[in-house]
């Protein structure tokens, strides 16, 4: 049998696109080549949300739009700008989610107050719009628990992914009790990441997302290219491995769990 009658769909979660525009269409066909059926094209600066938005339009039928403010903006506006900013951006093209947002304090402890701020801002958004909200965490978990625990749902109430997951089965289960899916990246497959690949097994399948991250963080055995969406396949078959289970199961669940997510 020829092996494209019998292609995994895969949907990565989490791509960022502020290249050329020739780049980011020989890359999306790539991905498509690849079996990449759906890709999250997500914002967080005011280049990564243009690009989000031009690949989105770009490819209306398999590409979903994030748009979001993240911690390295915190400092640049108050949480009222960058929210006013979303609202317009929303206007001119109607987001899938909110993304990414979050805290980081491992590069940016300074700014830790404005950067809680702004997160907040964003989840109420979210609920605002009904949208999942895409959520990067690093040396912040506390943090992070106490200000979704403190935002006032008002809508359907906190739905998204803590994306490029690095914590350990403790804080999972944690994120797992509000209702969050955990999304991999290539980091799963780095050879010094055993305790992420025990949280890779302990998430259970409804709850499992596979994304890239790129164009940062390329998986194994591409680690020393630019990372684009076509790679996720090798988080999958990561994921696979370590699971106990195959690249076909991973991909169909995990592009279930997004499409739900995001459409
Ligand atoms: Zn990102």
């Amino acid at each position: 049998m020829a092996a494209t009658e019998h292609k995994s769909l895969y949907y990565d979660t989490h791509a960022h696109f502020d290249g050329l525009p020739l780049e980011m269409f020989a890359v999306i066909d790539r991905a498509m080549d690849a079996g990449v059926g759906r890709i999250v094209a997500v914002g967080g600066s005011t280049e990564l949300n243009v690009g989000a938005l031009a690949v989105a339009a770009a490819y209306p039928e398999c590409v979903r739009l994030a748009i979001g403010f993240d911690r390295d903006q915190a400092a640049s506006a108050s949480p009222e700008v960058h929210v006013e900013t979303l609202r317009q951006l929303a206007e001119a093209q109607p987001p899938a989610a909110v993304g990414e947002t979050g805290l980081d304090f491992h590069y940016h402890p300074e700014s830790a107050e404005a950067q809680r701020a702004l997160f907040r801002a964003e989840l109420m958004l979210a609920d605002e719009w009904r949208l999942p909200v895409i959520i990067h965490t690093r040396d912040a978990e506390e943090a992070t628990l106490q200000v979704l625990d403190e935002t006032p749902w008002r809508g359907e109430g906190l739905r998204g992914v803590v994306h490029c997951f690095t914590g350990d089965k403790n804080f999972a289960a944690r994120l797992l009790d509000r209702s969050l899916a955990i999304s991999f990246s290539g980091i799963v497959t780095f050879r010094n990441a055993d305790m992420l690949r025990g949280s890779a097994v302990f998430v259970p399948d409804e709850r499992l997302l596979i994304e890239t991250d790129s164009p940062f963080l390329a998986p194994v055995p591409k680690r020393s290219l630019r990372n684009e969406p076509a790679f996720v396949v090798h988080v999958a078959e990561c994921l696979a491995k370590v699971r106990g289970t195959t690249v076909d199961h991973i991909a169909a669940v995990t592009y279930e769990n997004a499409m739900r997510l995001f459409g």
